[in-house]
């Protein structure tokens, strides 16, 4: 997995650099410094996040708290934190719901770390649409400049420990992490219990076999139509990169990979 981003990879090649990053978080794409998650979202997850979401079972945030915290504690030295902070709510969607569901993570994590709980500091200004369907473009919309300080409130040199309880496509904690370091914060990290892995990931994976085929048959005759060529595309492209000194060479994502991946966000 990346080592920033926490996202899957595919490319056994991008697991041999000493610090394995996603094109993404080569780019420097994402405001927090790291992000990882409890587990890929499932099924099963999905229904126990459901269960949070919406019936408010506490015990069920302190069983998640309990793993988020194990996450931590394997490797202590990459999560230097002062405090944690929920994810929030719009103050309308919260009044709906009765509670924040990312709180109720939070808060017995905070616990579990011994360190202070800050869950008024950073507040949402803006709701998000109330479709649950959004594509990955929309919520990277969604969101931008969706949060904010509270007035009067400051997070100076503050090391930040966000938590959520998904990250799809790292828009929500983007966001969240920007308003804080423009506010001060030294560091901001992320924690969820899910991770939606890219649908993109996994399909890239299961054609693996095909794609490699296009390459070593490929340079000059690869094909370019088809339904598979943004695939062919990216490994070639790794495949003339890796090619210098066999080392893998820093890239900037090219606009299309963006785009593909739904990233395609212009930065205010
Ligand atoms: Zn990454």
């Amino acid at each position: 997995m990346c080592d920033r981003c926490g996202r899957p990879f595919v490319s056994p090649v991008a697991l041999q650099s000493i610090q394995p990053l996603c094109r993404l978080c080569r780019a420097n794409f994402f405001s927090f410094e790291r992000a990882r998650s409890f587990a890929v979202h499932n099924d099963a997850l999905s229904q126990a996040i459901t269960l949070l979401k919406y019936e408010e079972i506490t015990l069920l945030g302190n069983w998640f708290a309990g793993r988020l915290a194990g996450l931590i504690s394997t490797e202590p030295e990459k999560w230097g934190i002062d405090v944690v902070m929920p994810v929030p709510l719009h103050r309308e969607r919260e009044r709906e719901r009765g509670y924040n569901q990312s709180y109720l993570i939070a808060r017995p994590l905070a616990k579990a770390l011994a360190l202070p709980l800050e869950a008024k500091i950073l507040i949402r200004t803006r709701s998000r649409p109330s479709t649950l369907l959004l594509s990955r473009t929309d919520r990277w919309r969604a969101v931008r400049g969706a949060y904010a300080l509270r007035e009067g409130q400051q997070v100076d040199n503050l090391r930040i420990l966000l938590v959520d309880d998904v990250m799809t496509t790292g828009a929500t904690l983007d966001s969240c992490a920007r308003t804080l370091k423009q506010a001060g914060a030294a560091v901001v990290l992320g924690l969820t219990v899910a991770r939606v892995v890219p649908e993109w990931t996994s399909l890239r994976r299961a054609l693996r076999g095909r794609v490699g085929a296009s390459v070593r048959n490929g340079g000059k005759k690869r094909n370019k139509q088809g339904p598979f060529g943004f695939f062919r595309k990216i490994s070639v492209a790794g495949k003339a990169n890796r090619a210098r000194n066999g080392q893998p060479v820093e890239k900037r994502p090219s606009a299309s990979a963006y785009d593909w991946a739904g990233w395609s966000y212009a930065r205010p």
